[in-house]
């Protein structure tokens, strides 16, 4: 039997409910916030993602699913999304009537990392990108949704996380300072952190090896690096949060994986998944257009971990399963030849219909409804057929009604709306 690929999944019905109820939440939430839904391809040119994303990062150098299309071309399935809302924006000129624009995407993304639990090949993020806005209150409001989200959907334990990367005008002093330090203790570090020293040295800061974290206590902090510009942005940040009453730690070890970074960063943590802690990243990447080709305009945004998610949400997944509003059990050819037609126009009206399509004694269909959950059951037979009706069982209370099959659809429809809207 050929099995799935190492590191993706299936996700199964039984599980896709969730998925289902946390994407309705989270584009409700984004859509009150004024994001708009934008749709990006899957692949993308290679060099969208080495130029954005960065060379040196471990993305690029080795987690990346590239491969020469049939005319050599080299494509890539998407690492992340924000290039390519970015590389969208851009080709499309969506800055030109406005360059202010909120765009949110859900959708796979691929990363040959090592798999474990909560870290997939392919795995799901929900992205907001917010363009051509400067002030840090925008970063904010990001983190503000965020919260928000996990609140909705019954997460608890979430710690948010910030820090500041500097500018271009500030970083290089603090780079200079880190690489300094770096040299200092080089050899205590781990072999990917000794090779990071030298071509990207703030990735060290994140490094998860025990003694990289020990031997980098003493590192010198961006914080104290900071530009005045950059100094007080970080200081209108902390002050809204507090305004805002999120809790938040200042983490001077945030530095994310990706080189287009600047200023405020921030990711969301919890103690329940175990190594893999964030559900949430992302910060301000005011670069990123021009460097894609495009006018100087800043941006920012954020990734959620849609998976982790699902694992978090305090959302029950048995409660969100659909359950059949009627279930149609039809005894005899005749009954079934009527009640097939019934089935297809109670399903037009929006009413979730089941029937089973075999020859099934009227005990096996009853089961069967119980089994699925369905809140009533129509029953059909020669008897009935003979009568001019159908019964219509109320699977709760067992009551039974007779329904004329002459305006059988739109009557099964009124009861049917009229018990669900019931408080
Ligand atoms: P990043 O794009 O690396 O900033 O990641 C944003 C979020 O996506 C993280 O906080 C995780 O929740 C999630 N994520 C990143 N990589 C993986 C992975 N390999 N498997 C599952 N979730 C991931």
């Amino acid at each position: 039997m050929i099995q799935l690929i190492r590191g993706f999944k299936d996700i199964l019905p039984g599980e896709v409910e969730l998925w289902q109820a946390i994407e309705k939440i989270a584009r409700a939430l984004l859509e009150d916030f004024g994001f708009k839904e934008i749709r990006i391809p899957i692949m993308e040119r290679t060099e969208l993602f080495a130029r954005s994303i960065g060379e040196d990062t471990d993305i690029v150098e080795k987690e990346m699913y590239t491969f020469p299309d049939r005319k050599g071309d080299l494509i890539t399935l998407r690492p992340e999304a924000t290039a390519s809302v970015v590389r969208a924006y851009l080709q499309h000129r969506l800055y030109a009537p406005d360059p202010v624009q909120k765009y949110y995407t859900i959708g796979p993304m691929f990363r040959r990392e090592r798999p474990q639990k909560g870290r997939y090949r392919q795995f799901y993020q929900i992205n907001a990108e917010v363009l051509g806005v400067a002030s840090p209150l925008i970063d904010v409001q990001l983190i503000f949704i965020l919260v928000a989200l996990c609140a909705k959907l019954a997460i608890t334990d979430i710690n948010a996380h910030i820090n500041s990367l500097g500018c271009p005008d500030c970083r290089p002093r603090y780079r200079e300072a880190l690489t300094g330090f770096l040299a200092s203790i080089a050899a205590e570090l781990c072999a990917d952190c000794r090779r990071r020293r030298v071509r990207n040295p703030l990735r060290v800061l994140d490094c998860k090896v025990p003694s990289c974290r020990e031997a980098m206590g003493e590192a010198p902090s961006i914080i104290d690096s900071l530009c005045d510009e950059c100094q007080r942005d970080f200081e209108t940040v902390q002050a809204a949060l507090q305004d805002l009453k999120i809790p938040f730690r200042v983490d001077k070890r945030l530095v994310r994986g990706l080189d287009y970074y600047a200023r405020t960063t921030f990711e969301i943590q919890t103690g329940s998944l175990g190594a893999q802690s964030a559900v949430a990243g992302g910060g301000r990447y005011d670069g990123l257009v021009k460097l894609l080709g495009g006018p100087d305009l800043p941006g920012t945004g954020f990734a959620i971990g849609f998976d982790r998610l699902t694992e978090i949400a305090g959302l029950n997944a048995a409660d969100l399963l659909p359950k059949p509003k009627v279930f149609i059990a039809a005894l005899g050819e005749r009954s079934r030849a009527l009640a097939f037609k019934w089935n297809c126009r109670l399903g037009l009206q929006g009413l979730r219909v089941e029937m089973d399509l075999g020859d099934k004694s009227l005990k096996s269909q009853m089961k069967r409804a119980d089994r699925l959950g369905a809140g009533y059951v129509l029953i059909v037979g020669d008897k009935e057929l003979e009568d001019g009706t159908a019964l219509l069982r109320n699977m709760q209370s067992k009551a039974q009604v007779a329904i004329p099959i002459e305006g059988i659809v739109a009557k099964v429809k009124e009861v049917v709306t009229a018990a669900n809207s019931r408080p």
